[in-house]
């Protein structure tokens, strides 16, 4: 009995002593490293892993800053500390953002860190970003996610019909001569005047739902101009770049092929002219076309998001979920199309 608490005893020493050397032993080499004893202190909490990986990096005067940040992930460690030491200017936020997402390729730049924080960034479009530049990350996304890094009519892809009422027509994404909806219905007289009073049956639904709404408001709301053909479109801008130019004309008509209108989604309502914004009907419309599934597609001080200016009568119907995150977000098609749809 005598001899087996003596052995427990014995291997207890060993044990602890063990601990010890090896304990005092970490402290030594990382004081040898440079650090100071409140560093080591914070140092001693981290798992032995951890440790092993400062010991056997240089110091860095921000080790401490890094393992208490809020995103820290241990795993990740040996990265930040690289990281952080091939870019001295780099704050640490910036460190463990970059790392954490993966782009320690990437020289760092403080747009580089601020870019990857911002809500609408798309990791895929982050060289582009990086390319135009600027200083505030947010314009540089927005204009980005919005194909702004090219020149209008270039880089143009076909539009995606098989998006359905999520499908994007703009400067960038046009589409062919012959492509008709093939659910076009035509609005009555009731809810339409002119002969461009076709949209699509889901759209041409929603439409009149909400001219019915303003009505018990007493607010009057009819189409002046919804489905528009190619060749029509064609005519349209011809005629337009005749009056006024080509120049001019692009900023408030769209080519052939580029208009929302041939999407049979878009309405013009009751007058197409800036007054529009200032009767009843427009108010109306600002308060409740999300509610039945239409955006204000062309808004004040986005003209160059969308590429055209500010139309307060244009309404395109997307549905009513995505109507209300547009609104609330209060973002662009473009935006919301670029981050929701495109790159999900
Ligand atoms: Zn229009």
């Amino acid at each position: 009995m005598k001899k087996i608490i003596i052995i427990v005893i014995i291997l207890l020493i060993i044990i602890i002593g063990g601990i010890v050397i090896y304990m005092t032993n970490n402290d030594n080499k990382l004081k040898k490293l440079g650090y100071n004893d409140k560093e080591i202190k914070e140092i001693s909490r981290l798992s032995s892993n951890e440790i092993d990986i400062i010991l056997n990096n240089d110091y860095t005067d921000k080790l401490i800053d890094i393992v208490t940040n809020g995103n820290y992930q241990d795993k990740n460690l040996k990265d930040y500390l690289a990281y952080a030491n091939n870019h001295k200017k780099a704050n640490i936020n910036d460190v463990i953002n970059i790392v954490n997402k993966g782009l320690t390729d990437y020289k760092y730049s403080p747009l580089l860190g601020d870019l990857i924080t911002q809500k609408y960034f798309i990791q895929e479009n982050l060289e582009r970003y990086l390319k135009y530049g600027g200083k505030n990350a947010e314009k540089v996304i927005s204009e980005v996610n919005s194909n702004l890094d090219y020149p209008y009519y270039e880089n143009v892809k076909e539009a995606d019909t098989s998006k359905d009422n999520l499908i994007i027509v703009n400067k960038y994404y046009n589409l062919t001569s012959d492509y008709e909806p093939s659910d076009l219905v035509t609005l009555t007289s009731t809810y339409s005047f002119g002969t461009n009073n076709k949209m699509r049956k889901e759209a041409a639904d929603a439409f009149m739902e909400m001219a019915d709404a303003a009505k018990l408001d007493n607010i009057i709301i009819r189409n002046a101009s919804a489905y528009r053909s190619y060749t029509y479109q064609e005519t349209l801008y011809n005629n337009y770049v005749q009056r006024d130019g080509k120049e001019s004309a692009d900023t408030y008509s769209a080519r052939a092929g580029y208009s929302e209108h041939q999407t049979g989604l878009a309405t013009d309502i009751n007058e197409v002219s800036e007054a529009f914004e200032n009767t009843d009907a427009f108010r109306w419309l600002n308060d409740n076309a999300d509610k039945y599934g239409f955006i204000l597609r062309y808004p004040k001080n986005k003209e160059n998001l969308t590429g055209y200016k500010y139309e307060p009568w244009h309404y395109r119907y997307v549905g009513k979920d995505i109507a209300k995150t547009i609104k609330d977000e209060n973002i662009t098609y473009e935006e919301y199309y670029a981050y929701y749809i495109d790159h999900k």
